[in-house]
């Protein structure tokens, strides 16, 4: 039986911060994206680091 879709997902999310996969999507190429993920521990601890690393994202 072949009922399981075709996997094409190439692009992968990971948190910026704990580097945890968050999810992945449809790519053409291997892409790595850098999101944030929700995880409470996660969010905890970008507060600590947060104060010492001050610069704001550029896109
Ligand atoms: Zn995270």
């Amino acid at each position: 039986m072949e009922n399981s879709p075709v996997s094409l997902e190439m692009g992968v999310i990971i948190c910026r911060h704990c580097e945890t996969e968050i999810g992945t999507f449809d790519s053409e190429k291997v892409t790595t994206y850098y999101s944030d993920c929700q995880e409470q521990q996660c969010l905890e601890g970008r507060k600590a680091v947060k104060s010492e690393n001050n610069h704001p994202a550029v896109r």
